[in-house]
C-alpha cells in the first residue's frame, strides 16, 4: 500500500523562525498539499539549554500569517499523534526504548566520560594531528564506555546512576548509500561519521534519535530540512537500518541554502539589505536583539511566499507570479535545485509591488485608510479609492501611499521651488488664472474634459502646453511628479481645483 503523504516541520523554538525556515515549511506544505496528505508542525525542544520564550508562539503566528497552516500539530490541533512536543512526548518513554533497542542489539552503547575526559581526548588527537577529532570507532577504544569497560563495572556505573549518555556505535570503514530526492544518490563512507549521542544524560534524546523516533511513530512520508542536516544524514541511516525500520524511512530532501545577495555565502539574519530576513516583527528577550518583519515592512504574504518558493524552486517556465494555489499544483522536488539561491533585495520589492498592483482599489484603501484617520483625516472611501488607482502604480508598499499623496487629502501650502524658477512667470501666472476661470465654466470635470480645456488656454495664450504641465501640477499638489496629472484633476473636483489654482496665483511670487 502507498504510504500516505505526510510532512512534518520541526523547528526548535531556539529564536524566531527566519525566513529560510519559512522556506522548508513552505515546501513541505506545498508537497502535502499538492499529494492530499498532511503538514504537521512538530516543536523540537529537547535542547532546553537553547529553549527562547515566546519561539512557539512566533512559528505558529509566522505560518498562519503565511497561509500555511499545518492541519496537526502544536498549536493547531492535536491530531492521533500527540503530543507535538519532543519535551513532552520524552514523557512517553518512547525516546528512551528506541535508544534501549539499539543498544541490546549492539548498535549503540552507554558512554561515560566527563566532560574532562572529552576535552583531553579532543587534545590528545589534535595533538596527533587527526583533522577531524571526534568520537568515533578509532576513539571509543580509549575512553570510558561499555565497548571498553567489563561488563560488571558498567551494571555498577548504570545502577549507581553515573551520568552518561548512549552513543550509536557506528562501524569502521562502510559505506553508506542513501538517496535524496534533490541530489540524487549520496555515498558517505562511515569513517566520516561520529558516534553520535543519541540520548543525553539528562535522558532527553538528541535530535538524531528524536527525529527519527518521531518521523517513524508520527508515520512522515518525506522529511525535508535545510542542507545543514546532509551530513548527519548517513547517521541517520545506519540508525534506521539498526532498529530495522528502513522500510518506515520518509524520503529526505534536503534543500539549497540561500546565499548572499552577492552569493558569497549564506544570508545571515543579520543581513543589511534593507528586506526583512524574519517573516514578522522578532524580538530576541535573551539577547535583546530585535528584527523587522515583513509584515511590518508593508508585504504582503501571498508576496513573501510567492518569493520564497522561487528561492531554489522553478516551475520550469517564466512564470514568476503564482498564488498559493498555483504554487500547489507547481510543485516537485524534482526542480528545487541543489545549489544556493541567491536572495535578491530588489526582486524582493518588485513581488510585493506586482501584489500590489493585483489588489483592487477597495482592498488597497481598506489597507491606507488607517494612515489618513492617523493624520486626522475625515475621507469618503470613493475618494480614498481613487487615490489607490493613481498612486499605486509607482508604488511597492501601501506604506509609501502617503508621502506620494498626502496632496490629495491636504492641500499645499508650498510649493516645489525649482520648478517655480524655472516656470514661474508672467505668461504662465497668466495662463494659471485664465484656465481657472475656464474650469469655473466647466460643467463636467472629467479627466478628459479638464485636459481638453487645458490644451485651449495654452493654445489661446500662444503657448505650447509642455511649458505649463509642471507649473499646473505643482499648483495643484506642491510638487513636481506625481500620477497622471488630469486624473489627478478629476478626482480632486472642480471645486477643489479652482481653489488650489487660486491659492497658487496669490501665494507664488
Ligand atoms: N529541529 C531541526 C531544526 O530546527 C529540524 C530539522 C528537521 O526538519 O528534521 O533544524
Amino acid at each position: 500500500m502507498e504510504k500516505r503523504v505526510r510532512l512534518r516541520f520541526a523547528p526548535s523554538p531556539t529564536g524566531g523562525l527566519h525566513m529560510g525556515g519559512v522556506r522548508t515549511a513552505l515546501f513541505s506544505y506545498l508537497y502535502a498539499k499538492k499529494h492530499g496528505g498532511d503538514f504537521i508542525l512538530r516543536i523540537e525542544d529537547t535542547d532546553q539549554t537553547r529553549y527562547v520564550k515566546g519561539a512557539e508562539e512566533y512559528i505558529i503566528a509566522a505560518l498562519k500569517w503565511c497561509g500555511i497552516a499545518p492541519n496537526e500539530g502544536v498549536g493547531f490541533g492535536d491530531g492521533p499523534h500527540a503530543p507535538y512536543r519532543q519535551s513532552e512526548r520524552k514523557e512517553l518513554g518512547i525516546y528512551a526504548k528506541y535508544a534501549k533497542q539499539l543498544v541490546d542489539s549492539g548498535h549503540a552503547y552507554y558512554a561515560f566520560d566527563t566532560s574532562e575526559e572529552l576535552d583531553a581526548m579532543r587534545k590528545r588527537l589534535e595533538a596527533a594531528k587527526v583533522v577531524a577529532p571526534q568520537y568515533n570507532s578509532v576513539s571509543r577504544q580509549n575512553m570510558r564506555n561499555s565497548l571498553t569497560l567489563s561488563e560488571d563495572e558498567v551494571k555498577k556505573l548504570l545502577d549507581t546512576g553515573t551520568p552518561h549518555v548512549i552513543r550509536l556505535k557506528v562501524p569502521r570503514n562502510e559505506e553508506i548509500r542513501f538517496h535524496d530526492i534533490i541530489r540524487g544518490w549520496v555515498v558517505v563512507n562511515s569513517t566520516q561519521v561520529d558516534d553520535k549521542v543519541l540520548l543525553k544524560s539528562d535522558g532527553m534524546p538528541t535530535y538524531h534519535l528524536a527525529h527519527i523516533v518521531d518521523d517513524i511513530e508520527m508515520e512522515v512520508s518525506h522529511c525535508v530540512r535545510a542542507e545543514e542536516w546532509l551530513p548527519s544524514a548517513p547517521a541517520h541511516i545506519l540508525i534506521y537500518k539498526y532498529l530495522g525500520l528502513e522500510d518506515k524511512m520518509p524520503l529526505l530532501a534536503h534543500l539549497p541554502l540561500i546565499l548572499k545577495t552577492d552569493g558569497n555565502g549564506k544570508l545571515s539574519k543579520r543581513d543589511k539589505s534593507g528586506i526583512p530576513m524574519f517573516p514578522l516583527d522578532w524580538h530576541d528577550e535573551r539577547t535583546g536583539e530585535t528584527y523587522t518583519g515583513y509584515r511590518e515592512n508593508g508585504f504582503f504574504p501571498e508576496a513573501f511566499i510567492n518569493m520564497l518558493a522561487m528561492l531554489g524552486w522553478n516551475p520550469g517556465t517564466t512564470q514568476e507570479i503564482f498564488s498559493l494555489d498555483e504554487l500547489v499544483q507547481a510543485f516537485s522536488f524534482e526542480r528545487v535545485n541543489k545549489s544556493g539561491a541567491k536572495f535578491d533585495p530588489e526582486k524582493t520589492k518588485w513581488f510585493n509591488q506586482q501584489y500590489l498592483r493585483m489588489k483592487s482599489d477597495s482592498e488597497l484603501a481598506a489597507l491606507f485608510m488607517p494612515t489618513i484617520k492617523e493624520h486626522n483625516i475625515v475621507a469618503e472611501t470613493k475618494f480614498v479609492e481613487g487615490v489607490c488607482k493613481l498612486v499605486k502604480e509607482k508604488a511597492h508598499f501601501v506604506s509609501e501611499f502617503w508621502a506620494n499623496g498626502s496632496y490629495f487629502f491636504i492641500a499645499p501650502t508650498t510649493y516645489d521651488a525649482d520648478v517655480i524658477k524655472k516656470r514661474w512667470n508672467e505668461q504662465s501666472a497668466a495662463f494659471i488664472k485664465e484656465v481657472t476661470q475656464a474650469y469655473k465654466n466647466l460643467n463636467s470635470f472629467t479627466a478628459a474634459e479638464t485636459e481638453a480645456t487645458f490644451k485651449a488656454t495654452a493654445e489661446k495664450l500662444g503657448m505650447g502646453p509642455g511649458q505649463v504641465m509642471q507649473l499646473f501640477r505643482v499648483c495643484l499638489s506642491g510638487v513636481g511628479g506625481g500620477p497622471m496629472l488630469f486624473e489627478m484633476a478629476e478626482l480632486l473636483g472642480k471645486e477643489e481645483v479652482v481653489k488650489r489654482l487660486e491659492t497658487a496665483s496669490a501665494t507664488i511670487k
